[in-house]
């Protein structure tokens, strides 16, 4: 049986890809939006969000994210949960496979595939993930009532969910390779007046240690060299985040780190791809920017079906 030819083909349900499949489908296309795993991506990691206009109490990123996909759902958008493999060209027609070897067609894709978190990639981190090792304070804080935890990096992430964790736990330590912090200020006022949140300058984390569940971290201080033990019963990552670009294998231009060149019209190198969110080159991402990248790739792709 021949495969549905979709008009477009959304790759990831974070609040880019969920906002061009409101746009999308709103406008009459019939469009696929397919994500690996849940609705809202980073969106559901995220306790409370401050900063998206409309919520003046903040809001819950799971919630914001429920309201988004029910907002698009309504208006016809089709969604399948599945991991992309590749992406391959027929003349303009556009082939999606999935891991499962499942092949989507459609005539334009917007790629939203958004980015994962860094790891330390240090020894225990990998066998100790989901023992005291966490990418995700919102799925994970409650389970470290009264407990010592670490929390790595000193960017906006970092803070933030430190400043969620002292909810639950005794105390909490901000563990920075520098001795000066990348988050916004009003971040940087929130977490030095918390009494808390301590914090280790100037350090990176060698090593994590731990028979059944995190018990230490080793740490090294990156002026002197000096290596210390620092006991917690968490470790909490937040050292940046890295594109989901892997299944691209090049057929569109990406930068050094792996994410995608658009134009200002988030057109890629590729006619019929357009890139939004996250995970393109762009200089603030945040949910209000992928929301309006959502918005623009949709009309980008609207305008070349147009001409299709
Ligand atoms: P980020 O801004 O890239 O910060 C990563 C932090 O980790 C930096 O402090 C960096 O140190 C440190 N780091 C990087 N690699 C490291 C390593 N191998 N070992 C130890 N430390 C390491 O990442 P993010 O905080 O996840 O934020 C990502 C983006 O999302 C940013 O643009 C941010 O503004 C945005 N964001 C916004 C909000 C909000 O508006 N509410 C919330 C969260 C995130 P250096 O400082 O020395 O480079």
């Amino acid at each position: 049986m021949q495969n549905k030819l979709y008009d477009i083909i959304i790759i990831g349900g974070g609040p880019a890809g969920l906002t061009a499949g409101l746009y999308c489908s709103r406008a009459g296309f019939t469009t696929l939006l397919l994500e690996k795993g849940l609705l809202g991506g980073k969106l559901t990691d995220i306790s409370d969000i401050e900063n998206y206009p409309g919520f003046p109490d903040g809001v819950n990123g799971a919630e914001l994210a429920l309201k988004m996909q029910n907002q698009a759902k309504r208006f016809g958008l089709e969604v399948v949960h599945s991991a992309i493999e590749s992406i391959k060209l027929e003349e303009k027609i556009k082939h999606v496979k999935t891991n499962s070897s499942q092949i989507y067609i459609s005539k334009a894709i917007i790629i939203a595939s958004g980015s994962d978190s860094v790891k330390l990639n240090v020894p225990g981190e990998d066998n100790l993930r989901g023992k005291g090792v966490s990418y995700c304070a919102t799925c994970d804080g409650p389970l470290f009532k009264n407990a010592s935890i670490a929390v790595i990096g000193g960017g906006d992430s970092a803070l933030e969910e430190a400043l969620f964790l002292t909810r639950f736990a005794k105390s909490v330590t901000i563990v920075h390779r520098r001795d000066s912090l990348r988050a916004v200020k009003i971040l940087q006022d929130r977490a030095l007046a918390n009494e808390k949140i301590k914090f280790i300058w100037n350090s990176v984390v060698s090593e994590i240690q731990g028979s059944s569940s995190v018990e230490k971290l080793i740490l090294e201080n990156v002026k002197t060299g000096k290596k210390e033990n620092f006991v917690c019963d968490g470790i909490f990552v937040y050292i940046g985040l890295k594109p989901n670009t892997a299944f691209l294998n090049g057929i569109i231009k990406t930068n050094e780190y792996g994410y995608i060149i658009t134009n200002e019209n988030l057109e890629s190198s590729s006619p019929g791809i357009f890139a939004a969110g996250d995970v393109r080159k762009k200089q603030l991402p945040q949910i209000s920017t992928a929301v309006g990248d959502g918005a623009l790739a949709s009309f980008s792709a609207r305008k070349y079906l147009e001409e299709f």
